[in-house]
């Protein structure tokens, strides 16, 4: 009947234990108190075991010995007050708990330095761990091993229990273990504190009214150009401190296409922001105005990791809706304009990779839908197509025909060559429920 007193007190003989790591010990017989609650009722009931010993025993000696160690080694308040009735001159200290180093102890302060840390940061939800020395660990399996100790948990559980517990109620905030914004670890020992700050996503739609701008950040001959990321981040990453970006686009259009009509969708990832809750609105307005006539952000929302999945899909699933300027070598007549419309209407595209692109992607055969083209005159040698497709239909050489690795094009069914001058995306019609 005694197991827990007596495997407790051989525990308490041989190490300083505080209530925290003793009580941890038996945490699963009865988990709705806390380990340290367990600990300190163990260690209360040796004392009582003690005392009781000692008035009928009379045993001094024995007496003051248990009485040290609980002292010692157990920390225990009410038998350092009693052992002072015995023995006035004493300069015996509770030791250092051989398995926190303390920590427990000082949850509470722990707690508030953390919440500290946090304070530069902005987010809605947390998540709050630690880091325990594999010694440690280690050192506790072996105890649990040698003493017969089946009814424990793990350490970090308990620090994460009680961390989270306190910062919880200080923050006023819930626990989020699946998509937190913010993950604080804390160092057992050391006592460190590391920050990782998740991402934060924002979506929206852009429009692209000037040719000659990128979509994703990249560079020229060594010098960096202007991209619709690159324009964005510059206001984003100032109205959230935040230290990158990364841009997903629901696919992409050519740099020197332009990207007109509702625009296309994007989500925007925003790396270790320090503010979250931003005014969108005002975010969109900034955007617009510092690059008036240039791009165009829409309906800028908050998103989540998911939509980032989303909008590529959205991106391979969509149909377009294409402006293009279509230089050719001759004149044609209305006749061929009108062969051209019905040829180029609700045919299969086949389509090798185009040489352009020849040297970033791998040389593949696609077959794409072109639903329908329309055409009209502006020029002698001058047309403007309409060609609604399958995203992923290279237009430019639905025109030239690609040195016939675009099979049919307008230069095959007009037998001379046509060239995509311009190139606008005026529309995308994204299916199947994106
Ligand atoms: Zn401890």
């Amino acid at each position: 009947m005694s197991h827990i007193i007596e495997t407790s007190i051989e525990l308490l003989k041989r190490f300083p234990l505080c209530n925290s790591c003793l009580g941890r010990q038996f945490s699963r017989l009865y988990p709705l108190l806390s380990n340290s609650e367990l600990g300190r009722i163990i260690k209360i009931l040796i004392l009582l075991e003690v005392i009781h010993e000692f008035k009928v025993s009379k045993k001094r000696g024995s007496f003051l010995s248990d009485m040290r160690m609980l002292i010692k080694n157990g920390g225990l308040q009410e038998a350092l007050l009693l052992y002072k009735h015995y023995v006035k001159k004493s300069s015996i200290r509770p030791e250092k708990c051989i398995l926190c180093k303390g920590f427990f102890g000082e949850l509470d302060k722990e707690a508030s330095r953390i919440v500290e840390a946090l304070k530069e940061y902005d987010f809605n939800s947390f998540l709050v761990g630690c880091h325990v020395n594999p010694r440690i660990e280690q050192l506790e399996d072996e105890i649990k091993s040698k003493y017969g100790l089946r009814w424990g948990e793990n350490i970090r559980f308990e620090v994460d229990r009680e961390l989270a517990s306190r910062l919880s109620q200080i923050l006023n905030l819930p626990l989020d273990r699946k998509r937190p914004d913010i993950v604080a670890v804390i160092d057992l020992e050391s006592r460190e504190i590391e920050i990782t700050v998740n991402s934060l996503f924002i979506k929206g739609r852009y429009r692209k009214l000037e040719r000659g701008i990128a979509q994703t950040r990249t560079t020229w001959r060594g010098e960096p150009i202007d991209s619709i990321e690159s324009m964005i981040a510059s206001i984003v990453l100032n109205f959230t401190g935040g230290s990158d970006t990364r841009f997903h686009g629901a696919g992409r259009e050519d740099i020197d296409a332009r990207m007109l009509g509702p625009g296309r969708p994007f989500v925007l990832e925003i790396l270790s922001p320090r503010r979250r809750n931003i005014d969108l609105k005002k975010l969109e307005r900034e955007i617009n105005r510092r690059y008036a006539r240039r791009i165009e952000v829409l309906n800028l929302q908050f998103a989540s990791k998911k939509d980032v999945q989303r909008i590529k899909l959205m991106g391979e699933r969509a149909k377009k809706t294409y402006r293009a300027l279509i230089e050719l070598e001759k004149e044609i007549s209305d006749e061929e304009i009108q062969m051209l419309q019905e040829k180029l209407s609700d045919v299969k595209i086949l389509q090798r990779t185009p040489l352009r692109v020849l040297h970033r992607r791998g040389d593949k055969l696609r077959q794409k839908h072109l639903y329908s083209s329309s055409f009209r005159r502006i020029g002698d040698t001058l047309l403007e197509a309409v060609f609604v497709c399958d995203a992923g239909l290279y237009v430019k050489e639905l025109v030239s025909g690609d040195n016939e690795r675009t099979i049919p094009s307008v230069s095959s069914i007009l037998g001379q060559n046509a060239i995509c001058k311009e190139l606008d995306v005026i529309n995308i019609e994204y299916i199947r429920g994106v």
